[in-house]
Parts: C-alpha cells; sequence; structure tokens
C-alpha cells in the first residue's frame, strides 16, 4: 500500500509499505477516506519536532482520519466490515493511573497516531486501530465529519474544561480550525459574546459570519483597546487558539478580574511568559488544554443534530498524491486556508 511518509524538514515523499495485519482481537482495519490536515502535522513537517517529540524519518504524519471498516479481529463489536468511522488517534494503556482516573488523553504509555515515537499517522491508505477508537458515523454523518470530529472535540473539550461558558463573555485568540471548533461548542452551549482575533483578516470575516459580535486584527490594531471600548468589564473566559506569547499577553489584559484563560494553542517556543502583577491582580485562572478525552462523541453528536455545522472549515481539498501541496499551502497560511483535507478516492 502507498503510506506518505515525512523525509526531511519540508520534505515528503510516497512509498511502498506492506499493509497492516490485524494482531489483537479488538482490532479493526479501516481503508482510510480522508485526513484533515492539523497544525500539529505542519508542526513537524516545517520542523522536525514538537518540543521533546523528534521526528525519525521516514515517518508518517495525520491523525485527523475517518474511513471504512474492512476487517474486525474475532471481539470486536462496535462496528463492522463497511462501516465508515470516525478515527479517535488516542490508543491509551486503558491500564496506569491516568486511565484509570478517566485520563486516558494523558496515559502514561499513550499511543497516538502520527505521534513520534508513537504510532505512525493515518496518511496512508490502511490503517489498524483498537475497536475502542472506532466512532460509527451514523446518519447524516460523513466522512468528513468524522474526520472534522477531531479538532472540534478540542473545541468541546476546551470549553468543557472553562467550566462552561452559558451567557458568558468570551474571547477566542486566534481564528484557525480550533479557535473555529472553540467558536461553535461555545456557541452551541449559548455563550453570549464573542471577540475573536486573528492576523488574517479572511478569517475574521468567517468569524463574524458564525456569530463572533466583535473581532480585531492585532497587526493594525490595539486589541485591548478595541474590547475594551465596547465590553467596559473585560471577558469571562479567553481561548488562547494560536500559541503566540503576544496572545497570551492580550488575553491577561482583556479577562475581567477572576477570569478564566483556556490555553490550546500550541507554541513553537518552549516558556510562556506569564505577567506576574496582572495575573495575580485580576486572580485569573490558567487552564492547559492536552487533546480532549471523551469528546468524539459529543462533537459528532452536535454535528449529527445539526446544531454544529463545520462545512464551512474545509476550505481546500487535495488528492492523496497531491499531499505535500496541501500541507506547503497550510504551512504558509496561503490562499485564506482553514482546513484542508486529503481525499484517498
Ligand atoms: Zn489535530
Ligand atoms: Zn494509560
Amino acid at each position: 500500500m502507498k503510506a506518505m511518509m515525512l523525509t526531511g524538514i519540508r520534505q515528503m515523499e510516497m512509498k511502498e509499505i506492506p499493509e497492516p495485519q490485524l494482531i489483537n482481537k479488538n482490532d479493526v482495519k479501516i481503508r482510510m477516506s480522508v485526513v484533515g490536515i492539523c497544525g500539529s502535522d505542519i508542526h513537524y513537517y516545517t520542523m522536525g519536532q514538537i518540543g521533546s517529540q523528534i521526528v525519525e524519518y521516514p515517518f508518517t504524519v495525520g491523525h485527523e482520519g475517518a474511513g471504512v471498516v474492512v476487517e474486525v479481529g474475532s471481539e470486536v463489536e462496535r462496528v463492522s466490515p463497511g462501516d465508515s468511522v470516525a478515527i479517535e488517534p488516542a490508543m491509551p494503556c486503558w491500564k496506569c493511573d491516568q486511565c484509570l482516573s478517566g485520563r486516558h488523553h494523558t496515559c502514561r504509555k499513550l499511543r497516538f497516531l502520527g505521534c513520534p515515537g508513537q504510532a505512525e499517522g493515518c496518511l496512508m491508505e490502511y490503517i489498524v486501530m483498537p475497536e475502542q477508537s472506532c466512532f460509527p458515523l451514523k446518519g447524516r454523518l460523513t466522512t468528513d465529519h468524522g474526520s472534522i470530529s477531531e479538532p472540534l472535540a478540542i473545541g468541546v473539550y476546551s470549553v468543557k474544561k472553562s467550566g462552561g461558558v452559558k451567557m458568558k463573555k468570551i474571547g477566542i485568540l486566534g481564528y484557525g480550525p480550533i479557535g473555529m471548533s472553540v467558536m461553535h461548542a461555545a456557541t452551541a452551549e449559548g455563550a453570549d459574546t464573542f471577540f475573536v482575533t486573528d492576523k488574517i483578516n479572511r478569517r475574521l470575516a468567517i468569524a463574524e459570519n458564525s456569530g463572533a459580535t466583535l473581532t480585531g486584527n492585532p497587526l493594525n490594531e490595539d486589541i485591548a483597546e478595541k474590547l475594551y471600548n465596547k465590553e467596559a468589564p473585560g471577558l469571562d473566559v479567553v481561548f488562547e487558539c494560536c500559541g503566540q506569547q503576544e496572545a497570551m499577553d492580550q488575553a491577561i489584559e482583556i479577562l475581567k478580574p477572576g477570569g478564566k484563560l483556556i490555553v490550546v494553542g500550541i507554541p513553537e517556543f518552549d516558556n510562556w511568559i506569564v505577567n506576574v502583577e496582572k495575573t495575580r491582580r485580576k486572580e485569573i485562572s490558567l487552564q492547559f488544554i492536552r487533546r480532549q478525552v471523551d469528546c468524539v462523541e459529543p462533537a459528532l453528536s452536535l454535528m449529527e443534530k445539526g446544531t454544529i455545522n463545520v462545512e464551512n472549515m474545509i476550505t481546500h481539498r487535495f488528492h492523496f498524491s497531491q499531499t505535500r501541496e496541501a500541507f506547503d499551502l497550510v504551512a504558509d497560511y496561503s490562499d485564506g486556508v482553514m482546513k484542508a483535507m486529503i481525499d484517498f478516492v
């Protein structure tokens, strides 16, 4: 079968590798239909690492996948051959302290698709996953929804970790697919005011269409000033969704005393700078987000009910053979790209 493998910084090649086989009784073999490109895939493509997770070439990334089941192990109950499934990329051990306390996203022995040292990604024609990672796509849900359920689940989880946003004034700093996922999840929960910032005006226009009440571009306006002109007391919850120091600084600035700062973005640097005086005097709560746990099903059900319409997240499509063009497009933020999808057919 074919696998699209990273072979160096900003380099990838289509390679021929053996098809994976079922090993465990709960294994499911899936023929990939679609894979969404994630910001983290791009970090591996352009930098060869995220923090201490370093790529050893050749390596396949990709973890926002959906496909069709082609073969199942003898104990699999949840899915059958022919079913379309969303793929949860995390494969926890289900035995460690973290797994036993319901935190299987921080499993001590976690294997995650497309994460160096853990598991190859799903930019290949077939993969084998444990059945716990397979979520059947019901009703109106397509494999696109299945793929989008991965970033959307992070939005749903981030909102959950914020302690709830119903009727609250919230900010979303960085409106890529994750910022957008937070927006959709917060809208579904009934958040009141949305202040959205991004450096790309086209993204701000999309945010306005999706219900942002105020937007700002930090390249040409003072974010805090803009917010306080409209919302004098400041915001209840701010989601940092771009991994930029200046966004962290702005978040602290625009939160009201007692506000919550939810840090979802993945920075390219090693240390955040958090202003002591402002965070302390305002008694800001800081919550970091590590992917998500148990939020794939809620994300799928929001899409199935039509509460969340994510079609406008997908802006570009490429065939599997054109994966490199897709990665370059996303890496360079070209052509107003939000989410680029890789199609296998
Ligand atoms: Zn992702
Ligand atoms: Zn575990």
